[in-house]
């Protein structure tokens, strides 16, 4: 078990869904991300928050190991963000983004933590990346998650940081965007040619889609007649993913396919209420069943 850095966004977030609305919950990328990841290795947090984060707030990283040492409070609110889903939960509005002491945010990265075999850069600024970056030592390796903002916005820094990556993070609307290819097996051999040796691209309710060079690997999500809250799937099947990568004793096509899958189970709980709410009741034997159905899932003969 290795443990992992993350950078990223710990925020109050307000959400509406078809199943109902939450305000000011605890939220953020990296939340997402290192509760998941919590469940296989130990997650080490860099992040910001404002004087309205309290020791209430903070009960969510509570009896897990992610060490906070990295979490920055500064003067001020904490980032805010809102968004509403339609009918289809594929799609989503964002209502507001109110950066506060996110937007003088230079990530520190504690002494401590310099030496982390792995690293996930959540989607943030990808010259803070890069900063995250400069101040570690060669990590084993680096996951990047980014978002059309950055691709639109800071192209340039955006391939600078992806030339030092291992692993891209991404949507499927985000590939096709960073390619400019429709199709997502042109896609991901575009974003190789741009540094990632591996490509994750999440398709929602659609799954996964991974490539490792010549070699492709697929896991549908779990099927759930229950979906609540789309929120932060993304980051925690990055959680899920990084997570197993940093338990397991090596990096095989293998156990990046379990790691793929080990993430699916991670955001398929995520989805089934708000928020981090489901991550928060979870527990391992859960885990170890989903997974178990996972592969039930996806078994077939040969013909
Ligand atoms: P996702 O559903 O994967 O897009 O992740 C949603 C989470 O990302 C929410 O918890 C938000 O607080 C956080 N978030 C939304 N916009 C940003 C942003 N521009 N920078 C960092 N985090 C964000």
């Amino acid at each position: 078990m290795q443990p992992i850095l993350t950078v990223g966004s710990v925020a109050f977030d307000s959400i509406k869904t078809p199943a109902g609305e939450v305000s000011r919950v605890v939220g953020g990328a990296a939340t997402y991300f290192s509760l998941a990841a919590s469940f296989f290795a130990p997650v080490r947090l860099v992040a910001v928050v404002g004087d309205d984060f309290g020791p209430r707030q903070q009960t969510v990283f509570d009896g897990r190991p992610i060490d906070l040492r990295g979490l920055q409070r500064v003067a001020g609110e904490t980032f805010r963000w809102r968004g509403e889903y339609y009918d289809d939960l594929n799609r989503r509005e964002t209502i507001y983004t109110e950066l506060n002491v996110f937007d003088a945010f230079r990530p520190r990265i504690p002494a401590e933590f310099r030496a982390s075999p792995f690293v996930f850069l959540a989607n943030i600024h990808p010259a803070l990346q890069l900063e995250v970056l400069e101040q570690v030592a060669s990590p084993g390796l680096v996951a990047l998650d980014t978002m059309n903002y950055w691709i639109e916005g800071t192209p340039d820094a955006l391939r600078r940081v992806l030339a030092r990556v291992d692993v891209l993070i991404i949507n499927d609307e985000e590939a096709r965007q960073l390619s400019g290819e429709r199709n997502l097996v042109k896609a991901a051999r575009a974003i190789r040619a741009l540094g990632p040796p591996r490509v994750v691209i999440k398709r929602g309710e659609h799954g996964v889609l991974m490539n490792l060079g010549e070699r492709f690997f697929a896991a549908p999500a779990m099927p759930l007649e229950e979906v609540c809250d789309p929120t932060g799937a993304g980051d925690t099947f990055a959680g899920g993913f990084i997570g197993y990568l940093a338990s397991a004793a090596g990096m095989s096509d293998a156990v990046l396919a379990q790691a793929v899958v080990a993430g699916s189970t991670m955001a398929s709980f995520a989805v089934q209420a708000f928020g981090v709410e489901r991550l928060l009741r979870l527990d391992t034997a859960e885990v170890a069943a989903r997974f178990e159905q996972f592969r039930q899932l996806t078994q077939f003969e040969p013909l």
